[in-house]
């Protein structure tokens, strides 16, 4: 496989560190909120991605975290006077419902931050060894960006210090040594004092209070995937700060160590060419969506552009990927679960269709071409049902499945019940139609014989009577000659 690496700016050949055991990191969701479009996007790209490289190694080992402290939750629960760890573990559980509906496997680890405080103040201790790191006397834990030379070379930022600074979660403080040293460690503040139901504030060498955002990812990652990471995933918006920090921490703590051999971003989602935003009314909570949509209608929208170019979302958008979804799931269920054709059958696996998404997905997860092949092969099955047709319905849902669609059972279900309520109505229709014709063509042909009688004895008035009552139901009788 190839894949773009944000840190050389090119796309390069995949290798993993471990061709026994792939390991895959992506930033996972801050749970203060439901999930949005955006975040949506991100979840789906990686699971696409991890679910590609799964299939192509032995094992994989896929960690996605929840961030569970940080400003925004704690800004929520003041604000909605709620207990911060009764927030997150709804906000993380409805996160996880959302990711299932829209089709994405679980990762086989979600870490919490709030569990893995002691290990942030590990890294935290070794920063402030390494001398890249120190302490304020107002309880900050600053990282020092002049003694890591590399800053700034993952978003090719460096040397522009005020550039450094964007990203909502950069404070100004005065006790900082340059601008853009970003907090490891912040002290507790008054207000938040007030706040009830825990995993606000913890203990440190540095007095109470809770690790910056970045720090989590590093300490997290390191723990659960070891000093060797092959792809470290996330949005676009991530790669500055949050993976820039992420770098600098985890490289100056453990200068021997590789930590991070492929940097993976998708890109931005447009709502209505702008970019989305609670002003301007143009954000769309997946929750809402899934009332009118279903999740594969989101998924299959968010994967018909390529993961790094800007995706412009719109409703109409989703309405339309219902009805292309219709379309394929007629010819990939033309019999409903009447038939059910498995999805791993041996004469499907090594298919065509299937080896063109393949190789589509191998060349920087392509997934527009993969499905612009699937529906051009679709539309060549025939609606005839014979042997063929059944073969490349199943060949059709081996390669959507490739993409984690056309496997939806209660859609298949649906249409099922659709499929039957639809033949018994035709049986009806079937049955009043003999019924119609039997006595139709039995009275028909006496009124024909009457009237032939009738002409034959030169009865043309009674001949004209029956031709009339016969054209009342539309029928037209052509006389031939009598000879
Ligand atoms: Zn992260």
């Amino acid at each position: 496989m190839r894949i773009f690496n944000t840190a050389s700016a090119s796309v390069e050949d995949f290798k993993p560190f471990d061709e026994n055991c792939v390991r895959i990191y992506v930033c996972g969701p801050t749970v203060y909120d439901r999930i949005h479009i955006g975040n949506a996007r991100s979840i789906i790209v990686f699971d696409t991605l991890v679910a590609h490289l799964r299939r192509k190694y032995k094992k994989l080992i896929y960690v996605r975290n929840i961030t569970d402290v940080d400003d925004k939750i704690i800004a929520r629960a003041l604000k909605e006077n709620a207990k911060v760890e009764k927030l997150t573990s709804e906000m993380t559980e409805l996160f996880q419902q959302d990711a299932k509906e829209l089709l994405c496997s679980q990762p086989e680890l979600e870490p919490k931050a709030t569990e893995h405080i002691a290990e942030m103040i590990e890294l935290i201790k070794t920063l402030i060894k390494n001398k890249n790191a120190y302490a304020t006397d107002d309880g900050h834990v600053l990282f020092d960006i002049k003694s890591f030379p590399q800053y700034g070379r993952l978003a090719k930022r460096s040397g522009k210090l005020e550039q450094q600074l964007e990203g909502d979660r950069a404070i100004a403080l005065e006790c900082k040594r340059a601008e853009g040293d970003f907090v490891l460690w912040k002290p507790q503040k008054c207000e938040e004092a007030t706040l009830e139901g825990g995993n606000v504030v913890w203990d440190s060498p540095w007095g109470c209070g809770r690790p910056g955002w970045h720090l989590e990812c590093s300490a997290m990652s390191r723990l659960h995937l070891g000093p060797q990471i092959d792809i470290h995933g996330g949005g676009q918006d991530l790669i500055f700060p949050h993976h820039e920090n992420e770098v600098a921490q985890s490289k100056a703590a453990y200068p021997q160590e590789p930590f991070v051999k492929y940097w993976v971003h998708n890109g931005y989602v447009l709502a209505n060419g702008e970019k989305m935003a609670k002003s301007r009314g143009n954000f769309h909570r997946v929750c809402d969506l899934l009332k009118e949509f279903s999740g594969e209608a989101i998924r299959l929208t968010l994967l018909r552009a390529h993961y790094r170019q800007p995706l412009n979302f719109s409703c109409e958008r989703l309405l339309e990927a219902e009805k292309n979804l219709d379309r394929l799931y007629e010819k990939a269920y033309p019999d409903g679960c009447a038939n059910p054709a498995t999805t791993n059958a041996a004469d499907t696996k090594q298919s065509r269709i299937v080896k063109i998404v393949e190789e589509a997905l191998d060349n920087d997860l392509n997934t527009p071409l993969a499905l612009a092949a699937i529906f051009s092969f679709a539309d060549t099955i025939s609606y005839k049902k014979n042997e063929q047709s059944a073969k490349e319905a199943r060949m059709l849902k081996s390669a959507a499945a490739l993409l984690g669609l056309l496997k939806d059972q209660s859609r298949v279900e649906r249409r099922t019940a659709d499929i039957i309520k639809f033949s018994s109505a035709k049986v009806e229709v079937e049955r009043s139609e003999q019924k119609k014709q039997s006595i139709d063509e039995k009275w028909l042909q006496q009124k024909v014989i009457a009237r032939e009688n009738a002409r034959k004895c030169g009865n043309f008035e009674l001949a004209d009577q029956i031709r009339s009552e016969l054209e009342k139901f539309n029928i037209k009788i052509e006389d031939a000659k009598i000879n």
